[in-house]
């Protein structure tokens, strides 16, 4: 299958069912992306609007006490770890960045608890830098249509999308991906039935 026709068939069958994550400020952003890691965009703007009106600025939630962002953050799931991510990667930026989120990416990865996805997801909504964004969920769509091979390096997929995708929309081509790997061709029991790729799909057929 051609990684062009994939991207524009993602488009006509997902576009409208993308959903961004809603903010006012890069710091909402943020604390979003660090409650994401698998939850439903629902939860993670319900408990992120929850976490900014209790705490509504970087020096707010670090001061908070740590149960009691616990607390908060508890009906997503994780919430030990990601409470402890956005408690650090407060502390991070208000000592080392003088309360500033950073805009680049080799400074924003320095934070701890953001890796490349976040700070890439991060980057291509503030900045509207274009990203390959890779996950699980890219990694095991393209590979099931046998358009990468399983054991790809990060490296080897992302010059492969970059060389075979004319239009260069990385982000977008990522989140299509991301969200067919999530609602149709997941880890198990994927819907191979409703999916328009199945005459295409070595694992279907
Ligand atoms: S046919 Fe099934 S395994 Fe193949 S791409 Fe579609 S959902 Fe995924």
């Amino acid at each position: 299958m051609d990684i062009c026709n994939l991207h524009e068939d993602l488009n006509v069958v997902f576009h409208d069912s993308l959903h961004e994550l809603s903010y006012s400020s890069d710091f909402e952003l943020l604390i979003k992306l660090i409650l994401s890691p698998r939850a439903n965009e629902n939860k993670v703007n319900q408990i992120g609007n929850l976490l900014i009106s209790k705490f509504p600025n970087i020096y707010d939630l670090n001061n908070a006490n740590f149960l009691s962002v616990k607390k908060i953050v508890k009906p997503i799931g994780y919430y030990h770890q990601k409470s402890l991510r956005l408690k650090n990667a407060c502390d991070f930026i208000i000592s080392q960045c003088r309360g500033k989120i950073p805009k680049k990416y080799n400074d924003l990865i320095q934070i701890p608890g953001i890796g490349d996805k976040c700070a890439k997801k991060y980057l291509s909504l503030i900045n509207k830098d274009d990203y390959i964004i890779i996950d699980a969920h890219l990694i095991r769509v393209l590979t099931r249509l046998e358009l990468i091979s399983p054991n790809s390096s990060y490296v080897q997929i992302e010059n492969f999308i970059k060389s075979n995708l004319k239009n260069s929309n990385y982000t977008d081509f990522s989140n299509l991906l991301n969200l067919f790997g999530k609602k149709l061709c997941k880890s198990r029991k994927p819907e191979c039935t409703k999916c328009p790729f199945k005459n295409f799909c070595n694992f279907f057929n």
